[in-house]
């Protein structure tokens, strides 16, 4: 059978004026209405056909739409309920394709509403874009319920995501995203090609994820790069006299307690924290 053509769907400016989404700053909209570069970020996961999507914040639906074109099964949450109408004529045009969750991102069980492992791909609200990635990224259970994040950050968020060591943008951020997921910057953004432009540049980060060291417990490691990053500029020895065992570790494992954290690798952190979670036994 030949491929089925997307539905003609009216422009977004056209949905936008139709519903009276005018932007909301409080609940970080900045909407992205070009259906080409829509459809370049629902492209970065590779594939979607028949594939479950999981998506925060659809608004007037753009990233939505480019979803559903690529033939995928789409579960999304959106506290604003102006945007209801605008997603259930969009839920229409693909019949069987959308479910639109009113609601908080914060609060839903996105694996519940799935109902099997999905990739998560979003604009997200600014204001709540790093709690949601910390949530999924601090999953007890690995490999977790999604299969791939597709995300759009403001720039700098971006970099500290996929930062290296040695660098300003090494942190907790990047510990937690990169210990057990691949993470990479897949497309910038630049900021007016969004309705309204907000004040920064934009990129998409891509995550995913590998396996899990084995013997390393994600709150711990979470304790000590908060230890470790909260005091930065500090030698280890200091900064990590908050969690008990931590500067022994240290020396376990053949690290200088005169350094900063920045210069130690992931892989050191993940060191550190399995010698202390050993040591708690
Ligand atoms: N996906 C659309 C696009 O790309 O044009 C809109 C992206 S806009 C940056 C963020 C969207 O997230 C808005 O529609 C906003 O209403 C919604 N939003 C904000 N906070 C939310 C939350 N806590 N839970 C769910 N959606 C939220």
């Amino acid at each position: 059978m030949p491929p089925q053509l997307p539905p003609p769907l009216p422009p977004l400016r056209e949905v936008i004026a139709a519903h009276g989404l005018q932007a909301s700053k409080a609940l970080g909209q900045n909407f992205l209405l070009d259906e080409q570069l829509l459809d370049r970020i629902a492209a970065i996961p590779g594939s979607l056909r028949g594939e479950r999507v999981f998506e925060v914040g659809p608004g007037p639906g753009g990233l939505t739409r480019a979803l559903l074109r690529a033939g995928a099964q789409v579960t999304a949450v959106e506290r604003d309920r102006r945007c209801l109408p605008a997603l259930a004529e969009l839920a229409d045009a693909f019949p069987g394709q959308l479910r639109v969750i009113e609601g908080d991102a914060l609060r839903i069980d996105p694996q519940a509403e799935c109902g099997g492992p999905a990739h998560i791909v979003a604009n997200l609200p600014y204001n709540v874009g790093t709690a949601l990635l910390i949530g999924w990224l601090e999953s007890d259970v690995w490999p977790p319920w999604w299969k791939s994040a597709t995300l759009m950050f403001q720039a700098e968020v971006a970099d500290r995501i996929v930062a290296r060591p040695d660098t300003d943008d090494f942190g907790r951020l990047a510990v937690l995203a990169q210990w057990r997921c691949s993470a990479r910057v897949a497309m910038k953004v630049h900021r007016s090609a969004f309705t309204p432009p907000p004040k920064v540049m934009s990129a998409v980060v891509h995550l995913l994820p590998d396996d899990a060291p084995a013997g390393v417990d994600v709150k711990l490691l979470g304790r000590l790069t908060a230890a470790a990053f909260g005091q930065r500029r500090k030698m280890l020895r200091q900064s990590l006299k908050a969690v008990p065992g931590a500067v022994h570790a240290l020396a376990a494992l053949g690290i200088d307690e005169s350094r900063r954290a920045e210069t130690l690798s992931v892989d050191d952190f993940v060191g550190l924290a399995r010698v202390l979670g050993e040591s708690a036994l």
